[in-house]
């Protein structure tokens, strides 16, 4: 087994997903074909983007809901844990089965129902990527807003399933504002519908809101019916240097008094400068103490107009090198040097512990210098870079994997980052979730009678424990 570091194994569960009675009904279920049980074929369902390693005993594909309902019946006779996965693309081991049992594939589940541009929503089933159907709603020139950057990976389940924001967020919210229904799954084998078609719902308890975030722990979707919006006519983008991540992050809140709501507003700091500049060579400025993008989208005449706008502000605030996009090919060259980040970080390491700590954006100078004295105290390398615009910092501590008193320090100003993220009035993640990976430090962000509640509505969904077992709450 491979060593985590952000779990102690308490054991596996003794299951019986792997008794042959329990792999024949499998197979009845979804057909033979369907059932993966080489362990070659297994492994790589047993890990996402946080690269630990704890393969399922079965990885199973089913394609309708009726499969679906079948699969956690059968969970429910023989107790053996279900974990389900979209791109397998999340960052805190979300999909991972850290307790054994079967993991459930949605990629055959991937099946666009309807477009209806009357009424301004797409029916889907859940293993579409979230490219997928950004590209079949613009084909009717609609908009899905949500914008992972991981979207030409990760599923339309995953991201409701963790609730994921995106650069366009400080316009236009994360993906639980853009979904208006749900089919689910319980459990308990049990088919729920949350929601409608309708923009407006007030009847009942909001199930669709539960489920958005929910980590795949209360039930499994099956189907979401999306909110879509007109497709902005024109987008551009301005791309400046500041001399320090302060003086970048304190315009942040200038704009909003000159009436403008920026779509995207990303800082960059200097050792992420350094890093994607040594990688890719963009002619990035030696001075940029740290870089700022702001996006802004609308009808032509107002989108210049507000370009130009905040052109004024950045100037008038520290900025230098101001460049503004005059064609969507410049407008992608500048937003390749923020997707150009993550991979040109691990020159300072073989290990990236990303967190995505979120504050209120006005607080976003103070946690970025405290984050750089925390990683200073414990002699640990910190970078910086995200979606400042919605107080959404993505925090990168990298060590060697190798070297276990470097990877304790990391971990020292993890903890220390996410109390700090809460004392300023934020949060220990804004947008991917808790996973295995940072159940432990639940308890800094959700007091217990709050915490309490949520075991509560578990139990309720799923009172045998079956679901994602070993996930958010330790
Ligand atoms: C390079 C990179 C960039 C990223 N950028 C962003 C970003 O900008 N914004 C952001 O929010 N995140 C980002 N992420 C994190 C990640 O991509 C998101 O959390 C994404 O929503 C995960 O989707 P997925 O399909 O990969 O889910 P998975 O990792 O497969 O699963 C995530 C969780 O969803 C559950 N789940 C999956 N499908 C279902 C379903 N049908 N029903 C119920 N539960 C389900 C799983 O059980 C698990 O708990 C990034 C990740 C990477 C690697």
């Amino acid at each position: 087994m491979f060593e985590s570091i952000h779990f102690e194994s308490k054991g596996r569960r003794t299951t019986t997903a792997s008794n042959p009675d329990v792999l024949a009904a499998l197979r009845e279920i979804v057909g033979d074909e369907n059932v993966v049980v080489d362990p070659a074929r297994v492994e790589p369902y047993g890990a996402d983007a946080v690269k630990e390693k704890f393969p399922p005993e079965a990885v199973v594909f089913p394609s309708t809901t009726a499969e679906m309902v079948a699969i956690l019946k059968l969970a429910n006779v023989h107790l053996f844990p279900v974990t389900a996965r979209g791109g397998g693309v999340g960052y805190t081991g979300g999909a991972v089965p850290v307790d054994g049992g079967i993991v459930i594939g949605t990629d055959r589940m991937n099946k666009i129902i309807e477009i209806n541009v009357d009424d301004l929503y797409v029916v889907c089933q859940p293993g579409l990527t979230t490219f997928d159907v950004q590209t079949a709603v613009a084909e009717k020139g609609l908009m899905f807003a949500p914008d992972p950057a991981s979207y030409k990976d990760s599923f339309i389940g995953g991201n409701i399933a963790e609730n994921a924001g995106g650069m366009r967020t400080p316009k236009y919210g994360v993906t639980k504002h853009h979904v208006l229904g749900l089919e689910v799954v319980t459990a308990t084998g049990d088919v729920i519908r949350t929601g409608g078609k309708t923009v407006k719902n007030v009847v009942g308890f909001d199930l669709t809101g539960l489920m958005c975030g929910s980590e795949g722990m209360l039930g499994i979707i099956t189907e979401a019916t999306l909110k879509l919006l007109p497709m902005p006519e024109a987008t551009s983008t301005v791309r400046a240097n500041f001399h320090s991540m302060e003086a970048a992050c304190k315009v942040l809140t200038k704009f909003t008094p000159e009436g403008l709501l920026p779509m995207a507003m990303e800082v960059i700091d200097k050792y992420c400068v350094a890093a994607i500049e040594e990688n890719f060579a963009f002619g990035l400025s030696k001075e940029a103490g740290a870089i700022l993008l702001v996006g802004v989208d609308g009808s032509k005449e107002e989108v210049e107009r507000n370009a130009v706008t905040i052109e004024r502000i950045i100037n008038e605030n520290g900025g230098f090198d101001v460049i503004r996009a005059r064609s969507k090919e410049e407008e992608d060259k500048l937003w390749d040097v923020r997707r150009a980040i993550s991979p040109s970080l691990m020159k300072y390491g073989t290990l990236k512990i990303n967190e995505d700590v979120v504050v209120p954006r006005s607080k976003v100078p103070e946690l970025v210098a405290r984050v750089e004295e925390i990683g200073k105290r414990h002699d640990t390398f910190v970078a910086n870079f995200g979606h400042a615009g919605d107080g959404n910092i993505h925090v990168n501590f990298v060590v060697d994997r190798d070297d276990p008193a470097a990877i304790r320090r990391a971990r020292e100003c993890v903890a220390e980052t996410f109390q700090l993220s809460v004392n300023l009035g934020g949060t220990i993640s804004g947008e991917h979730g808790i996973g295995y990976v940072k159940s432990q430090y639940m308890h800094y962000a959700i007091d217990r009678p709050t915490l309490e509640i949520m075991k509560g509505i578990k139990r309720v969904f799923d009172p045998k424990g079956i679901l994602n077992p070993g996930k958010m709450f330790i």
